[in-house]
């Protein structure tokens, strides 16, 4: 079976509010076996929503639609489908109860267009909504499916789980299971040339590279009849991949390179401080949106000025004038006085040009040193990641995490 998307609203349009329910079925729908051919977005307009749901009957076995559920005049996804497919709207007394319970609890009045919303296709399944006022609804007509759910993220994802997925869990007896291992300090291609000969030989599962912000992924993805089964198949190739790529694969299934950090941390039971210019306490909020980062987190200082990196960190002012912020003598000093001002088993100083400004030839945008100390052992590094400011601090903050992780894993 193959489905087709069509988020319907007219803030998507716009690019006002970005289309996060088409990226959530597509992935949803792929761990059940469906394969999403078309995604559509269309405004709040009968005549276009009308000849994206005739086109999409031709093609897709599943049409699944977000938004348009609302009580107000140009919310008419409902309406629109019951439309085409001839059917008439009915009155769903459960949903006209949950919808006034909800405006009870809520202790405001229903008002009187809300009761557009408990109209749903006759003979459809109603997808009873907990979390607000439209229900979505399911269904079945001429060997096609259409499903129904609102436009609002929760809503929409908390309807998809408690029905949409289950049903078609049930219906089906395959399913994919992805798992994305994540690779810090060699780019896409370099991993790619190292693991390629796996990437050629294997099909189920199956072994994809991509990159996000200098940092590499493969997704490892399997079909097969159940979790256990499909994580049979993949977990020997982790483990080849793995043997490939060493100490440059940081994890798997992990949200980002600072949990990884984080749990090293805590393992070894040591203490975090960064001295951070041009990254600005991104390291510091990305460690301590941690939960439970106070076991490892000792201090952050943001020493963005000349003054402060001599003030707060020692860095001496020969150092500054003849070297340079961005320097390999400035990071050096400035995670030195950190250690001496903070005590942390581990410190991390990164100075560099997050631009767009500031470049010069010799030190262009996107040019770092990052500095490692552990009290033994002292690692001072030149970054480059010539890209748009945002992109730099990011690429920047990475290394700095993937530095720590290396020194942390190698201590004796
Ligand atoms: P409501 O009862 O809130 O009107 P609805 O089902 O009519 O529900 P819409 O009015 O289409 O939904 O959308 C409500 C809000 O949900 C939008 O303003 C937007 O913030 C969010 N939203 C809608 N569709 C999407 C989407 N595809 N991706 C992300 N957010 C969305």
């Amino acid at each position: 079976v193959n489905a087709e998307i069509i988020c319907v609203g007219t803030e998507l349009l716009l690019g006002d509010v970005v289309n996060t329910n088409s990226s959530y079925i597509s992935k949803e729908l792929s761990k059940l076996g469906i394969n999403v051919y078309f995604t559509t977005v269309v405004g709040d307009n009968v005549a276009r929503l009308e000849a994206c749901l005739n086109l999409a009957r031709t093609r897709s076995d599943i049409i699944i639609t977000t938004g348009g559920l609302g009580p107000t005049v140009d919310d008419l996804t409902k309406e629109t489908v019951a439309e085409i497919l001839g059917i008439q709207m009915v009155l769903d007394e459960k949903a006209l109860e949950m919808m006034t319970s909800f405006f009870d609890k809520l202790g405001r009045p229903m008002s009187p267009n809300n009761r557009k919303q408990a109209f749903v296709p006759e003979g459809s399944v109603v997808l009873y909504n907990d979390l607000g006022t439209a229900p979505g609804c399911m269904i079945m007509h001429e060997e096609k499916t259409y499903i129904i759910l609102p436009g609002p993220p929760r809503e929409m994802r908390h309807l998809f789980e408690k029905y949409v997925y289950p049903y078609y869990s049930k219906l089906s007896n395959e399913i994919i299971v992805s798992h994305v291992m994540r690779v810090m300090g060699i780019g896409e291609s370099s991993m790619e040339a190292k693991v390629k000969d796996l990437i050629d030989a294997y099909e189920n599962p199956t072994i994809a590279p991509y990159a996000v912000s200098g940092e590499s992924y493969l997704r490892i993805t399997a079909k097969a009849h159940s979790k256990g089964e499909a994580d049979k198949l993949i977990i020997p190739v982790l483990d080849k991949l793995k043997e490939r790529l060493g100490i440059s694969v940081y994890g798997i299934d992990i949200p980002a390179i600072e949990h990884c950090v984080f749990n090293c941390l805590n393992l070894s039971e040591k203490k975090i401080a960064f001295a951070e210019s041009c990254t600005g306490g991104l390291l510091a909020k990305r460690m301590t949106d941690i939960p439970g980062s106070s076991e490892v987190f000792n201090m952050g200082l943001v020493t963005y000025s000349n003054e402060a990196k001599m003030k707060l960190l020692g860095v001496k002012k020969d150092t500054l004038d003849k070297f340079g912020a961005v320097s390999y003598e400035t990071a050096k000093e400035m995670v030195l006085g950190l250690s001496h001002v903070s005590g942390a088993d581990i410190c991390v100083s990164v100075t560099g040009i997050a631009g767009p400004g500031g470049g010069t030839e010799e030190k262009p945008v996107g040019l770092a040193y990052i500095g490692v100390y552990d009290g033994r052992r002292l690692w001072i590094k030149r970054s480059f990641w010539p890209k748009e400011r945002e992109q730099v601090r990011l690429f920047t903050a990475n290394m700095a995490f993937d530095m720590v992780r290396k020194m942390l894993i190698t201590a004796r």
